[in-house]
């Protein structure tokens, strides 16, 4: 589990270059965000970058860390670049696909049963391919990451929305779709639009019941979901510098929750403290020699406005414990409104489930001032109401929160221990309730509590809260009770009051674990064989994708012209298909089922040319595969936003789909397409895209000249014998007509590693 000492020395060794060539232009001091994107642009990209205003930008990202349920198509993929290792050093996660049910220790075995088939395959995958493999119950990818891997300065990428929560540790750190991970596992630079810049100056300092967690709840009800879009948030002040690196993990982590492609804070002594504290005293050392470019320039901090896009100021003295919820994150309520809120919108006042912990919230610091709130139960004869659940982040927190005694605390209070896994963060609960369909409430110290996250029960309102009021709220089993102020009446009939939370941040014996649930990876994988079962229904080895034929794509049948929205999940639905997210074949029997048909304003059904039937998309365009029919999918404006998921631009090109040609792109899911080698074209006219008969057969000319920013032609060769023909646009650049010509990105590499 060693990080790469020689690897962060290299970045660092970069920084000085790439900060004073960044100053140069304009003599301008720079926000840390700035310092650590130039200190990793991809050779080539600084001199563009450098001159703020450029859109998208290749960057190099130091790690990749991926977890269990998207790792399995990203490896898939990777396996077809044919590398032997991967290019930077990567982790698997395997955290997500262990239901909570009974506890601990009974769950990981029941997870390991059924998931055998995908636990063997990314076992197998990392240790052939050089990469680190976390077995399951070893803890959640963003605990495991903070306490292992995340270092000042850094820059990471993840196939998780919670990846930026490695920015409590100074790291640039961004959630991904399968195909980033890929790319940078594969060796490609990675593209990300240069982003706003959104600055929290903190002032003051957390006392009582506030915590780290009231800081994003806060920042969440200020900028709303949709507040911290294409922006990366920079937390700097003296505030700032107070909090432990785990609290602030825990407040980049959130800012998913507002959108934000990352949060990040500076390099401090509490961060060097957690690096000596998680046995990494070297990169603590390090990190000290270049402590200048891991914060943001002084002028910056002491004129924010000058230098970010928008700038919040909270007061930690003033900050109140603050609930979330329910439906949505960014409904902040200080504590103090919180009960009147309750009532006044009729939200179910008795409180079912408290859960505590989670990759968001379950630092020692956390387990500690949650434990001091158990404690007074017990000692104060107080009977908790509601159920109460522990998700520790990782082996080596469970572990050493154990070996003090908290756990045992909890255990008193009537807590029960969950796996160190995701569980019911993210729905994988097996909850006990007697009626689904009374409206019920749950508080959490996790960070999403959309309608059915947690239980899948529309019914349930999910708060979000730190670890200590949870605590305390599941004590009183009321959502009405306010533990600053309130009393609660014990076993005893005694009215008695919660004292204020103690926490330790870092263990006095020091972090310690028995096995972490670590496995390394072997110095020379070549004789790894990768385990996947050929019967298998959730796993299927990749083929690579042929290479275009070199000309004209003509006499193309029309699958579909969608109407209206088309989104990922419209081309790739979620849900239950998500179990065969490894095995391509079977995923795509989704394909595009969601999209409505133009023609007959139903989905999932289109006229099927070879027999002359309406059929279901997906055995349709299996029809056409099996006759060598090439086929085109057309599509209205913005085709493809929503997830990144890489499966809505595999499946068509899978199927045999040609080309997509639509009034406009999303630009991940374009840029998706084009690494798989498909066709993704526009409408130069978009009323063109009223010229489209369900019969026509079409032709696509001009593939044989395929140059950037040049023009390609459609044709529509219509039942009545009539013809129409428009020219389309692409976006292609050089690199990518390569990749269309060679079948896909991967093909390159795996051609490129070939000689
Ligand atoms: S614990 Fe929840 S938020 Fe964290 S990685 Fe797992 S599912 Fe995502």
């Amino acid at each position: 589990m060693a990080f790469d000492l020689d690897m962060i020395k290299k970045v660092y060794d970069r920084y000085s270059i790439r900060v004073a060539a960044a100053r140069k232009p304009t003599g301008k001091p720079l926000t840390l965000t700035e310092k650590i994107l130039y200190a990793h642009l991809s050779e080539g990209e600084a001199r563009k970058a450098f001159a703020r205003g450029v859109d998208y930008v290749d960057f190099a990202p130091d790690r990749v860390a991926m977890q269990d349920a998207t790792a399995q198509m990203a490896l898939l993929q990777f396996m077809q670049a044919g590398r032997p290792k991967v290019a930077v050093p990567s982790t698997v996660h395997c955290d997500h696909l262990i239901q909570a049910k009974i506890g601990a220790d009974a769950d990981l075995s029941t997870a390991k049963d059924i998931n055998k088939e995908v636990y063997d395959f990314l076992a197998s995958v990392s240790d052939k391919y050089g990469i680190g493999f976390w077995k399951p119950g070893a803890g959640i990818i963003h605990q495991v990451v903070l306490e292992n891997y995340a270092f000042p300065g850094g820059m990471m990428i993840g196939t998780d929305s919670h990846t930026p929560n490695a920015g409590g540790l100074g790291m640039i750190a961004i959630g991904v779709g399968g195909a980033d991970a890929c790319d940078v596992m594969a060796g490609l630079p990675w593209e990300l639009k240069f982003p706003k810049l959104i600055g929290v100056k903190l002032t003051g300092k957390l006392s009582g019941w506030t915590s780290a967690k009231d800081v994003i709840l806060k920042v969440a009800g200020i900028l709303t979901v949709k507040g911290g879009t294409g922006a990366i948030v920079e937390y700097f002040g003296e505030g700032a510098q107070s909090l432990s690196a785990t609290g602030k993990g825990t407040i980049c982590n959130m800012g998913a929750e507002i959108g934000a492609t990352t949060s990040v804070f500076g390099y401090d002594e509490k961060a060097a403290i957690y690096l000596r504290g998680t046995k990494r005293e070297e990169i603590a050392a390090l990190a000290d020699t270049i402590k200048e470019h891991l914060t943001g320039d002084a002028e910056v901090y002491a004129n924010p406005e000058q230098y970010f896009d928008q700038v919040i100021e909270i007061n930690l003295s003033e900050l109140e414990p603050h609930v979330n919820g329910p439906f949505t994150p960014d409904l902040a309520w200080p504590i103090s409104k919180f009960a009147a809120a309750v009532k006044e919108n009729n939200w179910p006042a008795t409180l079912e489930v408290g859960l505590i912990g989670s990759c968001t919230n379950s630092s020692y610091e956390d387990i500690t001032r949650a434990a001091s709130i158990a404690k007074q139960a017990v000692d104060k004869h107080l009977k908790t109401k509601a159920e109460f659940t522990i998700t520790p982040g990782s082996e080596q927190v469970r572990y050493t929160v154990d070996r003090d005694g908290y756990l045992g605390t909890f255990a008193e209070m009537g807590g029960v221990v969950l796996a160190n896994a995701c569980g019911p963060c993210i729905g994988q609960w097996a909850r006990h309730t007697d009626d689904p369909t009374r409206k019920n409430s749950i508080i959490t110290s996790f960070n999403r509590n959309f309608a059915k996250r947690q239980d899948g029960n529309p019914n349930t309102h999910a708060f979000v809260a730190s670890p200590e009021i949870v605590t305390a709220f599941a004590i009183a089993g009321d959502l009405t009770f306010n533990p600053l102020t309130d009393t609660l009446t014990n076993e005893q009939g005694q009215q008695v009051k919660l004292d204020e939370p103690q926490g330790i941040e870092m263990p006095i014996k020091g972090y310690a674990v028995e096995d972490a649930g670590y496995q390394a990876p072997a110095e020379d994988g070549s004789k790894v064989e990768v385990k996947v079962d050929p019967r298998s229904s959730r796993l299927q080895l990749l083929d690579p994708f042929a290479a275009w034929e070199g000309t004209d794509l003509n006499g193309l049948k029309l699958l579909i012209k969608a109407k209206g929205k088309c989104t990922t999940d419209h081309i790739s639905m979620a849900g239950p298909w998500l179990k065969f997210r490894g095995h391509l074949d079977n995923i795509s029997n989704n394909m595009l089922i969601g999209a409505i048909n133009y023609f007959n304003n139903t989905a999932d059904s289109v006229k099927n040319h070879v027999t002359g039937e309406y059929g279901p998309v997906p055995a349709t365009q299996r029809d056409y595969k099996a006759n060598n029919i090439g086929t085109i999918v057309v599509g209205d404006e913005n085709y493809g936003e929503g997830s990144s998921r890489e499966h809505a631009a595999m499946e068509p090109r899978h199927l045999g789909v040609r080309a997509i040609l639509v009034k406009s792109f999303a630009r991940i899911h374009e840029t998706n397409l084009k690494k798989q080698g498909m066709l993704g074209i526009t409408f130069a006219y978009s009323a063109d895209y009223d010229k489209i008969q369900e019969d026509d057969i079409i032709d696509i000319k001009g593939l044989t000249t395929f140059a950037p920013g040049k023009q390609l032609t459609v044709v529509l060769h219509h039942k009545d014998g009539s013809t129409d023909s428009f020219a389309v646009n692409h976006t292609y650049n050089a690199q990518q007509i390569e990749w269309f010509k060679a079948g896909g990105a991967l093909n390159i590499i795996r051609r490129q590693m070939a000689v």
